[in-house]
């Protein structure tokens, strides 16, 4: 990647957008650190709706919400005035002396989304603290029973799964990549199962309940072999997000998963960072799959990146556990329940309900998962078009027979991405690997803001298809 010039004959056809001015270094001079060391990434300096404006001029459809993020895309005014208003009020007050409404406004509504069915949410910063703060209460949570279980140390997870980068994060997650460096130093109290991945996973002529069967029989497995009263938590992604790409769970196989933890007084830790607040059409993709889990954490779609935010919200046979146990969540954070943030989510949360956004999730996401399956349904790259709301992952194929996956050398999703951003496409998408084994595999994922129109989702298929075409044919 570099600078992109604008191509006066670009076919892209612009919004109407003011183009702010650049204001700051251009990448290749920059300070930053970027991830890619030697190759600075394009320089936004503007958004409007579904749309990010670079320092060029260039307008980049933001056909995957950043990770999963921009929910309401980048310009909504009403959220704009609620963090000013906050921000006027109070900016920051430390949540280890004292509380502030907006936390406490937020936390009823998240509360109260669940119907009663989660009881306290802790607020922090990312989704990453969010599922360290699982962990640790998991933990906390069978020291300071009646009769305390410390023996009780053993988590669960699954293969290609991807729950953040901390080391205890990174422990949980199986994205082989991401973890080879740091191998040495991760938890070893971590063991992993196999996920639901039909396309790869499912054997030939194996109905739906024979495969949930097997994969509950592997959990089991798992149990036995640790020693079943020594595992604290299973913990599994809602709808398998970045390593997988977007993978939701079939029928029945969370019930199943949960089924196994309840048998051995384990708890199970619903990781949806990415696949809540509403990105399957659900505000908790839990809420389609009948469970209910103990620990559950959300990130993304809560303050729809207007400000980092993320929660863990708690189940209240945990809370009464600890409130009776020293009283106190042995875990705390500087910017936990930060005033702004918590007033940017709120707005965030009323405006999906005032907008009546879930039903255009729903909606469009039907309809982008039409359009997938007819663009790239015949393409001979693609093995594997899947969903659920407005999130979407096509898998790449060397071989559709085979499915014999590109080699990781060749970085296909990733050479997408780059080619996507060109000036003749536009379009952001979100490159995976690893949805194999951890190593193996490519996709990329869709998951455009919750207000996304038809024609915008016409407009990501088609520069989407034009953009596989020219990296991998047809
Ligand atoms: N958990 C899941 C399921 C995620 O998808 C992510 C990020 O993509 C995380 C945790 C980590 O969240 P963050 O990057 O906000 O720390």
């Amino acid at each position: 990647m570099g600078d992109y010039t604008p191509d006066a004959a670009d076919p892209v056809q612009p919004v109407a957008l003011e183009c702010p001015k650049q204001t700051g270094p251009s990448p290749s001079q920059s300070s930053v650190l970027y991830h890619q060391l030697r190759q600075p990434p394009l320089n936004i300096v503007g958004g409007r709706g579904s749309y990010l404006i670079t320092d060029s001029g260039q307008e980049i459809l933001d056909a995957t919400c950043g990770a999963a993020v921009s929910c309401l895309g980048h310009s909504d005014k009403r959220v704009h005035e609620a963090i000013m208003e906050q921000l006027q009020k109070v900016p920051y007050c430390y949540s280890l002396y004292f509380t502030n409404s907006a936390a406490e406004e937020l936390s009823k509504i998240l509360v109260d989304s669940t119907e009663g069915k989660m009881s306290r949410a802790f607020i922090v910063s990312s989704g990453t603290e969010a599922v360290e703060a699982s962990l640790k209460m998991a933990v906390q949570y069978y020291m300071e029973m009646p009769v305390p279980q410390p023996q009780r140390m053993n988590f669960i997870a699954r293969k290609q799964s991807y729950h953040g980068n901390t080391l205890g994060s990174l422990s949980v997650g199986h994205h082989i990549g991401r973890r080879a460096l740091y191998e040495k130093v991760l938890a070893k109290n971590v063991h992993h199962v196999s996920q639901c991945y039909p396309y790869r996973e499912m054997q030939d002529g194996e109905t739906v309940e024979a495969y949930v069967a097997r994969l509950a029989q592997e959990l089991e497995d798992k149990f036995q072999e640790l020693g079943p009263d020594t595992v604290c938590a299973f913990v599994a992604e809602t709808v398998t997000g970045t390593t997988l790409g977007c993978v939701p769970p079939l029928p029945g196989y969370l019930k199943a998963m949960k089924e196994v933890c309840a048998r051995h007084g384990a708890l199970l830790i619903l990781d949806e960072v990415m696949s809540g607040m509403g990105r399957t059409g659900t505000l908790h993709a839990w809420e389609q799959e009948d469970v209910v889990p103990d620990l559950q954490t959300m990130a993304k779609g809560l303050g729809a990146g207007y400000a980092p935010i993320a929660a863990l919200l708690v189940n209240q046979h945990v809370v009464d556990t600890l409130t009776q146990g020293t009283g106190a969540f042995s875990h705390s954070q500087t910017y936990q329940g930060h005033p702004i943030s918590c007033a940017a989510a709120c707005r965030v949360q009323k405006i999906i309900q005032e907008d009546n956004l879930l039903a255009n999730v729903r909606e469009m996401g039907k309809y982008l998962g039409q359009l997938l399956n007819q663009k790239f349904g015949e393409n001979s790259h693609v093995g594997n078009i899947r969903g659920r709301g407005l999130f979407w992952a096509i898998e790449f194929v060397q071989n559709k027979e085979t499915k014999e996956p590109y080699p990781p050398s060749e970085s296909v999703a990733w050479k997408i991405h780059k080619a996507a951003l060109k000036p003749e496409y536009s379009i952001s998408l979100m490159p995976g690997n690893g949805g194999i084994d951890g190593i193996n595999g490519d996709h990329i994922c869709f998951a455009p803001p919750y207000n996304c129109t038809k024609e915008e989702i016409e407009t990501i298929v088609d520069r989407a298809s034009r953009v596989v075409e020219e990296v991998l044919g047809k």
